[in-house]
């Protein structure tokens, strides 16, 4: 008999031992068991508890008041034949893209895939140049490439979209070498050491169903007749050719504001959209931990936290906060400034980071142009830049901040970015109502989680892109204005991380073929 028993807690202590507590605790001799979610209670710093979902399979009766019969949940999908005479294409290889292509590839569609990056093996070549001698390769570098823009992260994969999907695809990520803890952690996470395999196994498979990769390749115009002629530019020599579909998925991402640009050209219709823009703090790693899990954290992993409050109508939040992780140069283009944030899968480092972003709103920036908060963003990032001239990032630490000074230099927390800092005013490069959040927060986040204030706790600009400030209109078809064209993912404004970019690759892949898939 398989029985599931919930709300099962230990101490951070014993988690070694979960097996024999499990024995003693229901005095079993023979049985199986698995960990179906895992979290940790940490209200009471002076009693942490980690508080388990269990599956025990048994031929003893299990009597107790947290037991229930185990019925086993079935995440499968059907693959329909794709029935269509073309091939679909699809443009990007993140989270949107790969999801869209793998179930397409498994319904025999044979999808091509172009992507303006490299290779993820030859990605990584090219973000280790521009880390060492700020050489950026505008076309593959953190956003553009093979994974898409989380594949150097964090790999957190936690979305506010509920769905079933949310499985399917943490199934799918172990399939191609996640870690199995991710299909239980309650804020499951990848590390980019592994997510640089698993974007690699996942192409692998595509190509063994008979898809194609195109990579420095970018997907530059398209006409229309009976079908949509694409042009694709070779990005190596600069040759064009044109390839003809009647479904081409735009999986393109935040950061692909020229070809944004060419599609508003095009006449696709678009809205803005609101987004957020601020900074990234760093603290030492330990700090955090002690606030979070007090004498406990020496026997958890590296503490999360996610803080948010409101003030001037407007949200202030903390953002894609990396345990143990590094604060990342994250431009696609030359002479701008942009920071987010990654770790390794084991979240060791010296220091965690987090975004501390504040609302911006299509009235900030709206000035008649759909483009408008695209342009705003390049504004900022190019303000950020001409502050050192040099891919410094304007800095400066929290007691200064907060008293409207400038500090000196670094204090007791050493920083990650890796192009250096440059102490400034941050209102030199970050709109006023964004300053005045970021203060407003730290002072409220400190409330929630002591030490979040520390006057040495550095605070680097600057963050603009949380998500699109665009959105491609779409039908219930999931067709823009223009037949045959599939706006999808973040870039798209459908999408706000990896699970949700990949769920919505993964819903318009389903609605191409037709799979009567029910939430
Ligand atoms: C450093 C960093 C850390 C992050 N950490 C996390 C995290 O921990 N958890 C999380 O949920 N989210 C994280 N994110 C956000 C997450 O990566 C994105 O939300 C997600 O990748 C969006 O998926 P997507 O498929 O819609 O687009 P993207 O991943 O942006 O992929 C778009 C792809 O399209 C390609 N492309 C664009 N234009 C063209 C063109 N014209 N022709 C050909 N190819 C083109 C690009 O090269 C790119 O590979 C992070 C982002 C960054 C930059």
């Amino acid at each position: 008999m398989k029985y599931q028993i919930d709300n099962f807690k230990i101490s951070p202590k014993d988690f070694d031992d979960l097996e024999s507590i499990i024995k003693n605790r229901f005095k079993l001799d023979d049985f199986k068991y698995k960990i179906l979610h895992k979290s940790i209670d940490a209200r009471d710093k002076s009693n942490v508890n980690l508080i388990f979902r269990l599956m025990i399979e048994t031929n003893k009766k299990i009597n107790n008041k947290n037991v229930t019969i185990y019925e086993e949940e079935n995440y499968n999908l059907s693959y329909p034949k794709y029935s269509y005479d073309d091939r679909p294409v699809i443009v990007g290889f993140g989270p949107a893209g790969m999801f869209s292509g793998l179930y397409l590839a498994r319904c025999g569609a044979k999808p091509i895939i172009i992507e303006r990056g490299s290779k993820v093996e030859e990605r990584k070549k090219d973000i280790d140049e521009f880390i060492k001698n700020k050489k950026l390769n505008i076309n593959s570098n953190i956003q553009f490439g093979e994974g898409g823009a989380g594949t150097f992260s964090d790999g957190k994969l936690t979305t506010s979209v509920k769905s079933k999907l949310n499985k399917f695809i943490l199934n799918e990520f172990v399939k191609h070498g996640a870690k199995d803890d991710i299909l239980y952690d309650h804020m499951p996470h990848i590390g980019t050491d592994y997510l640089e395999l698993i974007v690699k196994n996942i192409r692998e498979e595509i190509i063994s169903l008979g898809g194609e990769f195109y990579f420095n390749h970018q997907f530059i115009d398209f006409d229309k007749d009976d079908y949509l002629n694409i042009t694709i530019k070779n990005l190596n020599n600069n040759d064009c050719f044109k390839i003809k579909t009647n479904h081409l998925l735009l999986c393109i991402g935040h950061s692909a504001r020229d070809t944004i640009k060419k599609l508003y050209d095009k006449k696709l219709k678009m809205t803005q959209k609101s987004f957020s823009m601020g900074v990234r703090i760093e603290h030492k790693k330990n700090d955090i931990d002690y606030s979070q899990y007090g004498e406990f954290s020496k026997y958890l992993p590296s503490a999360y936290y996610k803080l948010s409050t409101h003030k001037d109508d407007r949200g202030i939040y903390t953002f894609c906060m990396c345990p143990g992780g590094y604060v990342m140069a994250s431009q696609s283009e030359e002479n701008t400034i942009l920071v987010n944030g990654m770790s390794n899968n084991k979240r060791d480092g010296e220091n965690s980071n987090s975004a501390i972003l504040v609302d911006v709103k299509p009235e900030d920036y709206d000035k008649g142009n759909e483009l408008d908060g695209i342009y705003y963003q390049e504004y900022y990032e190019k303000l950020a830049f001409n502050l050192s001239k040099d891919y410094k990032a304007p800095a400066n630490l929290v007691k200064e901040f907060l008293n409207d000074e400038v500090a000196k230099s670094l204090r007791s927390i050493n920083t990650t970015y890796p192009h250096g800092l440059y102490f400034t005013d941050l209102g030199k490069c970050l709109p006023k109502f964004v300053i005045n959040g970021i203060k407003n927060g730290i002072i409220d986040f400190d409330r929630k989680l002591k030490g979040f204030n520390n006057p040495d706790a550095i605070l680097i600009g600057i963050e603009s892109r949380s998500s699109s400030p665009v959105r491609i209109l779409r039908n219930e078809d999931r067709l823009s204005n223009i037949d045959g064209i599939y706006p999808v993912g973040e870039g798209c404004g459908y999408a706000g991380g990896i699970m949700s970019a990949a769920i919505d690759g993964l819903r318009t892949a389903l609605t191409i073929v037709g799979c009567e898939y029910k939430e």
